[in-house]
């Protein structure tokens, strides 16, 4: 049931909004919480499949952070399962250590290296350029032009179809490449899954929230926000869709997943190509810039721990996005900042609106600085408003 009135609107229960949410319904203040969807966490969220594997329903979402404060408040709804990363590029028929480190390398010479051998390589094979300017820039100034094809400029032409040359450096930039035989895939010093799942995680903070918390699921906040009064609109949606895209739509690049589930038979079928009993493929993740259509194979069972005889993987699509459908990620290019920045000028112009998270502010966000994104906003909130109701 709709409230007949509540302090703020919130649009978008992914962790931006849920996070805003939990802070203000915690100080005093009764938020309405409006998503679309049928259920709360946004892309993050994750669900049991129909074999009981538990996968991220919208992708891979590896929770990882350098803040100690955006840990210490999610870790007030979960208990965390800390987990290193790992994935594998499969190219040239084979699997390849990603990403590239000293094992990689051994592979492409074929033989047993050391350190210095491999610096001294990457410095012959570097292309010096100060200050790269784009994604291709920033691999070929780190490893030059043959490790560049190899792992990165197919892959991200199938990703973003867009040459590398095209996008912004910290798109391929946040790959990292390394010297030793750490095969992390991320670099950030927290690297953990709630224990129990996102969706747990999700609901303990709605939980958090309490009775001042109205959620509606199912509903477009169009549908809704002229029959709730409210003192102020945070919007966390596209923000072009906000402004009826009216200096043309941004652009997006949207997603098709293929589930596919192996029983334990046909696991132990797969068993000389896996390596790991119970498992379809060698790591979590495997990339493939070169083959096929699909840029990764997930297998969150490597990550999440669970114990089931089965395992479920989740093949990645990368798809145009056209009006109507999820836009996953915002692309980060000269032109696309650009016509952000003239929905954004609206958007400094509006008194009773803030917009946040990865589309309400076209930021190519992980997780922990959405959430961070958002502590602030409520902290700005709570500064500017008393509770009325
Ligand atoms: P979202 O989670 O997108 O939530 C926005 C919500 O708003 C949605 O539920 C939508 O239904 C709702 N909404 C929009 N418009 C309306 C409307 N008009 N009316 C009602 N509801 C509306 N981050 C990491 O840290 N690690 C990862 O490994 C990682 N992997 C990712 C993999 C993929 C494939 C993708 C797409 C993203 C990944 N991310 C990852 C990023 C992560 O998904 C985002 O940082 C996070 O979900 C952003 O939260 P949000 O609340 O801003 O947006
Ligand atoms: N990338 C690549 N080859 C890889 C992995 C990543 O070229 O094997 C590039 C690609 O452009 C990708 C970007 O690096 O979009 C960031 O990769 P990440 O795995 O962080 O992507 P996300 O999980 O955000 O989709």
């Amino acid at each position: 049931m709709l409230p007949s009135r509540t302090d703020f609107l919130i649009v978008g229960a992914g962790f931006a909004g849920l996070t805003l949410a939990e802070r203000l319904c915690s100080a005093g203040f009764h938020c309405t919480l409006v998503d679309r969807r049928s259920h709360i966490g946004g892309n993050s969220h994750d669900e049991y499949d129909a074999h009981g594997v538990l996968i991220h329903s919208y992708g891979p979402h590896y929770f990882r952070t350098n803040s100690p404060q955006i840990l210490e408040y999610l870790g007030r709804f979960t208990q965390w399962r800390p987990h290193v990363y790992k994935v594998q590029s499969w190219t040239d028929g084979r699997y390849w250590s990603f990403p590239v480190n000293l094992k990689t390398f051994e592979q492409l010479v074929g033989h047993r290296a050391s350190e210095e051998e491999f610096a001294a390589w990457l410095e012959a094979e570097r292309i010096p350029i100060d200050m790269p300017r784009n994604s291709e820039e920033v691999i070929l100034s780190q490893m030059g032009r043959r490790l560049y094809e190899l792992f990165f400029r197919g892959y991200t032409r199938k990703q973003w179809k867009l040459d590398p040359s095209e996008l912004d450096a910290s798109v391929c930039g946040r790959i990292p490449i390394r010297t030793d035989r750490n095969d992390a895939y991320l670099k950030e010093q927290f690297q953990c899954l709630p224990a129990e799942g996102y969706h747990v995680l999700f609901d303990n903070m709605k939980a958090a929230c309490g009775e001042r918390l109205s959620l509606v699921l199912g509903v477009d906040y169009r549908d809704l926000k002229d029959s709730v009064p409210h003192r102020h609109l945070f919007f966390t949606g596209a923000i072009d869709e906000f402004y009826k895209y009216r200096f043309g739509p941004l652009p997006y690049r949207s997603l098709r997943f293929e589930r596919e589930y192996f029983s334990a038979g046909q696991l132990r079928e797969r068993l000389p190509v896996s390596g790991k009993a119970g498992f379809w493929q060698p790591e979590l993740q495997v990339n493939y810039p070169n083959d096929f259509e699909f840029t990764r194979i997930v297998e969150m069972k490597h990550a999440t721990g669970q114990v089931c005889a089965g395992s479920t993987i989740v093949r990645e699509y990368p798809a145009d996005w056209e009006l109507g459908q999820d836009p996953y990620y915002p692309v980060p290019s000269r032109e696309s900042r650009a016509l952000y920045e003239r929905y954004r000028a609206l958007a400094d112009g509006e008194k009773d609106v803030t917009f946040l998270g990865r589309l309400g502010t076209y930021k190519y966000y992980n997780m922990d600085q959405v959430v961070a994104q958002a502590l602030k906003v409520a902290e700005d909130t709570l500064a500017a408003h008393q509770p009325l109701i």
